[in-house]
């Protein structure tokens, strides 16, 4: 007769962690492990390393395509289309995906891919970084960083002025990334206005729509067509004359001082009633006396700041780089002010769907 042999008893034990965990659930429901994604559509080899890297102005080393992309919500509509938040669903990151419709040439086709590559390689961490670009049947999408404190229209929208210390930190900010685009880059922003400077919740400030305004431009069949508004353009943009890097820096003078008054330097109060037609404001920013800041409300600094970039004669106006040595600039350097907490207590542009 056969003896039972006794059942082995079994230990059950948490193996020693000699190397830290990396597996995790993306919030895509991604299963990431090391250098492995995967989730419902497959395997993926990502280098982590890569992968993980902030966004500091390098364009991501990994290829993705629209497919590996979901819309969480539409966060803003422009005249040359729409931008939505979207997530990677492999590595659960969020990006802006700008998408530009436009029924387009060939030859200003790659003309436009061709600006679109020079933008995608951006080196500056005051310029929104373009990681990616696609062109499909006259749609154009560009996969941008997403900033999520929305534009300074969204900001002054909500706090109505900003005090002289945080408009010279977004100034600084702003002016570092005309020093690039002006004298690194050598190109024109030409759209220089509020709802082209975007913020982030660590109080980064960052211009974006560089080039397209001029894409846009081109795709119309000439040039230099503008699509957009024309409330923050330079005299001699605005009537037609050549224009230089000079113009941005009108633009941003109007920006400034606009965030400062708290309304439209051109107009009375924000009243809509009282918006001028095209030809109202083209004559006002033509024949008037260039705006400036009131000198018995704001430090001469600022009022000089303003009126260094507001000048009727582009040739009067400061560079980028000059104006980052202005005294308004210097006046709060060392204060160590952070914008993030001032953008921190206004309520996002994007609430996330639970
Ligand atoms: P226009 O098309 O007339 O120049 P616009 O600049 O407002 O106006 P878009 O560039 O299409 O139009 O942007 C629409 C809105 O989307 C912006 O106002 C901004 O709030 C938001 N947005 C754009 N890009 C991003 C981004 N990278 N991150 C977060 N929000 C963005
Ligand atoms: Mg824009």
């Amino acid at each position: 007769m056969k003896t039972k042999t006794p059942l082995k008893q079994l230990k059950l034990a948490v193996p020693a962690q000699e190397t830290p965990i990396t597996s995790f659930l993306t919030a895509s429901g991604t299963f990431h492990d090391g250098d492995l994604l995967l989730n419902q559509k497959g395997l993926r080899l990502i280098s982590e390393e890569k992968e993980s890297r902030p966004s500091d102005g390098k364009e991501l080393e990994f290829d993705f395509t629209l497919d590996d992309l979901e819309t969480v919500k539409v966060i803003g509509k422009g005249s040359g289309g729409v931008v939505q938040l979207v997530r990677h669903k492999w590595v659960g990151r969020l990006f802006a995906l700008k998408v530009i419709q436009m029924n387009i040439q060939e030859d200003i086709r790659k003309q436009i891919v061709q600006e679109l590559k020079i933008n995608q390689a951006s080196q500056c961490p005051h310029v929104v970084v373009c990681y990616h670009s696609f062109y499909h049947n006259g749609v154009i999408s560009l996969v941008l960083e997403y900033m999520d404190r929305g534009s300074l229209a969204d900001v002054i929208k909500q706090v109505k002025t900003i005090l002289e210390p945080y408009l010279a930190v977004v100034c600084k900010q702003v002016l570092q990334g005309l020093v690039y685009l002006h004298n690194e880059r050598h190109v024109i922003h030409r759209d220089i206005k509020p709802s082209n400077l975007l913020v982030n919740h660590k109080g980064e400030v960052k211009i974006t729509d560089f080039g397209v305004s001029a894409m846009l431009g081109s795709s119309m069949g000439q040039r230099d067509t503008f699509v957009g508004t024309y409330n923050y353009m330079s005299p001699e943009r605005i009537s037609g004359s050549t224009y230089d890097y000079s113009s941005d820096i009108w633009s941003l003078g109007m920006v400034v001082l606009e965030c400062a008054i708290g309304r439209f330097p051109y107009i009375q109060s924000e009243d809509q009633q009282n918006w001028p037609s095209f030809y109202e404001l083209l004559a006002a920013i033509v024949e008037s006396p260039p705006p400036s800041a009131p000198p018995d409300q704001f430090s001469p600094e600022f009022c000089s700041f303003v009126s260094s970039c507001i000048q009727k004669d582009p040739r009067d106006r400061l560079t980028s780089l000059e104006l980052l040595g202005h005294p308004f600039i210097k006046k709060f350097e060392d204060k160590d002010l952070d914008l993030g907490i001032l953008v921190g207590s206004l309520e996002p542009p994007v609430n996330f769907p639970r």
